[in-house]
């Protein structure tokens, strides 16, 4: 028996795990179907909110929390598994921002090195875009990461670690007893442990509704599709009216993304590949001589101001839930796992929990 099951092979499930193994924890991690093909692939991977500014406060101090994680992390990982995450600084250019004053202050404030940027600096960062811009700016210290190598990583680290990663396990059921959870049900088997969490994503919300009434996590699609560009074509993200560009080290040019409320329905369609399309080649030209190599989508946990919920039940003194990232799961990623596993094991966190809980409206 493992001292902690979690529920849910994400980025969220995989963070978690790894903060427990290296608190000396040991742990059983259950997913449904294949680790880390969900949300997490599918994302960006672009590590910062779009226009935080314009998000809930709440979030800042975790996503500012795991930008100076992320480095080391990328690093160690590489050095442990040999497999490279591509954490890349490649500074983030935001073409619109009639918000100036709101987006300065909150870059002072939080300490985000920003520039004014005109247009000779644009045409020297990104030179061959094509855009009208309002007030743009230039992050150059936000950097970007790889999902789904990120993913393979965190995979192989946990598995050095001896966590058991056990694929094709779908939770059924969480059996109650005395105020804590006594079982968790799969249809391969029950299984238990001390302290059981769940980092289901999108599914939580309508998983746990009897344990979590109050939860409000929803699915919100989000598609994007990808060119096989060369490398240099364009070295910084762009982000432009809440649609972006982000170049990978191999040339491979990402567009994104679409909002979409449509259910647990993960289709691609003709109508976005279009737009996103549209919007690349209008923005970055010379996109038009490249063919786009993929169309996907995932499902993003979504809640109704983008807070995630990471907190201990608060009757069932075993159970705790880490989820509901929105559109930003992989930036609050290392801080989010390292604030639930304080929280679970009763340590002191760097970050206060309130803001997360389940009595804070979401
Ligand atoms: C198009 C798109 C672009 C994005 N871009 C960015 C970005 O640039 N930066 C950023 O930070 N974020 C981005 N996001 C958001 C980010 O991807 C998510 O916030 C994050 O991946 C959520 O991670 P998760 O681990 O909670 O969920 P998931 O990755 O969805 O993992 C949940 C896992 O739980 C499993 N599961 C569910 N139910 C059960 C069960 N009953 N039993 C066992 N397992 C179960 C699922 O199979 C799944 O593997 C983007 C998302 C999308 C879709």
């Amino acid at each position: 028996m493992s001292d902690i099951i979690i529920v849910g092979g994400g980025i969220s499930g995989l963070l978690t795990a790894r903060e427990f193994s290296i608190r000396g924890a040991s742990v059983t991690l259950l997913e449904r179907q294949s680790i880390g093909k969900e949300a997490s692939w599918a994302g960006g991977g672009i590590l910062s909110p779009l226009y935080p500014w314009r998000q809930n406060e709440a979030i800042a101090p975790l996503c500012i929390d795991s930008l100076a994680r992320y480095p080391q992390l990328a690093e160690t990982l590489y050095g442990d598994t040999g497999i490279d995450p591509q954490w890349t600084q490649s500074g983030l250019l935001i073409l619109d921002n009639p918000d100036l004053a709101k987006a300065e202050s909150w870059c002072q404030n939080h300490a985000i090195p920003y520039e004014l940027a005109d247009t000779p600096a644009i045409d020297r960062l990104a030179p061959g875009l094509d855009y009208s811009a309002d007030n743009p700016l230039w992050l150059p210290n936000i950097a970007h990461i790889r999902n789904p190598r990120l993913l393979k990583a965190l995979r192989a680290d946990l598995e050095d670690r001896g966590v058991t990663l056990l694929e094709d396990h779908e939770v059924t059921a969480l059996e109650k007893r005395d105020h804590r959870i006594c079982r968790v049900q799969t249809p391969q088997g029950a299984f238990s442990a001390d302290l059981i969490l769940l980092t289901t994503g999108a599914w939580s919300g309508r998983l746990w509704s009897d344990l979590f009434p109050r939860l409000q996590i929803t699915p919100v699609k989000g598609q994007m599709i990808v060119f096989e560009a060369d490398p240099k074509l364009l070295q910084p993200m762009v982000l432009d009216h809440g649609r972006y560009l982000i170049p990978r080290r191999d040339g491979h040019i990402l567009a994104g993304s679409t909002i979409e409320h449509s259910g647990f329905n993960k289709h691609t369609t003709q109508q976005a590949r279009d737009e996103l399309e549209q919007f690349a080649c209008s923005l970055c030209p010379a996109l038009r001589h490249y063919r786009i190599q993929k169309q996907w989508a995932g499902l993003r946990p979504g809640t109704p101001s983008g807070i995630p919920y990471i907190a201990r039940h608060p009757t069932i003194e075993n159970l705790g839930l880490n989820c509901g990232h929105f559109r930003n799961g992989l930036v609050m990623g290392p801080a989010s796992a390292a604030l639930i596993v304080d929280l679970m094991l009763g340590c002191p966190s760097s970050i206060p929990a309130e803001p997360y809980s389940f009595d804070t409206p979401h």
